[in-house]
C-alpha cells in the first residue's frame, strides 16, 4: 500500500496572533498538491490552535505539539488529550527532543502519551532521533529501537501513527542530515517494525524525517526510498514551507 507523503509543521513556541494570521493567510493562499498526494499538518502553540483551525484551508489540519500523559485533573499547566478531543484537533505531537531534553520526558513516559493520546482518538506524530554524541559512538539504531520499542510495547494498532525521525544534531542546526544519512536510518527502522511488529506496520506506517529540510534540500531528501515526508521547524514559519509541500509531487 503506497503511504501518502505527509509534510508537518512544528511552530514550536514561536508568534503572535498577528504572526500566526499572517502564516494561515500565506498557508492559504498556496498552490500545493491535493490532498491525495500529500497530508498536511501544521502545530501552532496550544493558544492559538483554535485561531489556526478555524480560518487555514479545510485540506490542511491542525496539531497540538503535546499533550499529557492520561484523563485531565491536578495537573497546572497540562493539556489534555481529551480537551484536545473536544476542539476535533485530530495530531498531536509526542516526545520531541526539545521535551525529551528539556523536561527528561523518557521513553517509558513518551511511550505512555502515545498509548493514551491514540485511545481517546487522536493522531500522533511521534518523534524519535539521536543526539551528536550518540551518533558518533555508533549507536543511533539502538537509540531510535528504544525509543520505538516503548511506543511498540504500549501500542498495538499503528494506522493512526506516524514516526519522525529527527536527528537531535540536525534539529533547528542548520546541519541537515544527508540524503543517504536519512534513508539509512529509515530503512532499518522499517525493518525493525517489521521484525518487532508486523510486516504490514512497516510497509504501511509513514517515516518523515525531521532537522533543518528547507526549500533547497526537501526535493532530494524526499525522494528516498523510505522517507515519506518531513516535519519541519523553523522553515515552516516562513513561505518556504510551501515549497516542501510541493517535493511531495
Ligand atoms: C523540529 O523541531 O521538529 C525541527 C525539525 O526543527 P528544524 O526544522 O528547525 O530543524
Amino acid at each position: 500500500m503506497a503511504r501518502k507523503f505527509f509534510v508537518g509543521g512544528n511552530w514550536k513556541c514561536n508568534g503572535t496572533a498577528e504572526e500566526v494570521k499572517k502564516i494561515v493567510n500565506t498557508l492559504n493562499e498556496a498552490q500545493v498538491p491535493s490532498q491525495d498526494v500529500v497530508e498536511v499538518v501544521v502545530s501552532p502553540p496550544y493558544v492559538f490552535l483554535p485561531l489556526v483551525k478555524s480560518t487555514l484551508r479545510p485540506d490542511f489540519h491542525v496539531a497540538a505539539q503535546n499533550c499529557w500523559v492520561k484523563k485531565g485533573g491536578a495537573y497546572t499547566g497540562e493539556v489534555s488529550a481529551e480537551m484536545l478531543v473536544s476542539l476535533d484537533i485530530p495530531w498531536v505531537i509526542l516526545g520531541h527532543s526539545e521535551r525529551r531534553a528539556i523536561l527528561n520526558e523518557t521513553n517509558e513516559f513518551v511511550g505512555d502519551k502515545v498509548a493514551y493520546a491514540l485511545a481517546q482518538g487522536l493522531k500522533v506524530i511521534a518523534c524519535v532521533g539521536e543526539t551528536l554524541e550518540q551518533r558518533e559512538a555508533g549507536s543511533t539504531m539502538d537509540v531510535v529501537a528504544a525509543q520505538t520499542k516503548a511506543i511498540a510495547d504500549r501500542v498495538s494498532n499503528w494506522t493512526n501513527v506516524v514516526i519522525a525521525y529527527e536527528p537531535v544534531w540536525a534539529i533547528g542546526t542548520g546541519k541537515v542530515a544527508s540524503p543517504a544519512q536519512a534513508q539509512e536510518v529509515h530503512d532499518e527502522l522499517r525493518k525493525w517494525l517489521a521484525k518487532n511488529v508486523s510486516a504490514d506496520v512497516a510497509a504501511t506506517t509513514r517515516i518523515i524525517y525531521g532537522g533543518s529540510v528547507n526549500g533547497g534540500n526537501c526535493k532530494e531528501l524526499g525522494g528516498q526510498a523510505d522517507v515519506d515526508g518531513f516535519l519541519v521547524g523553523g522553515a515552516s514559519l516562513k513561505p518556504e514551507f510551501i515549497d516542501i509541500i510541493k517535493a511531495a509531487e
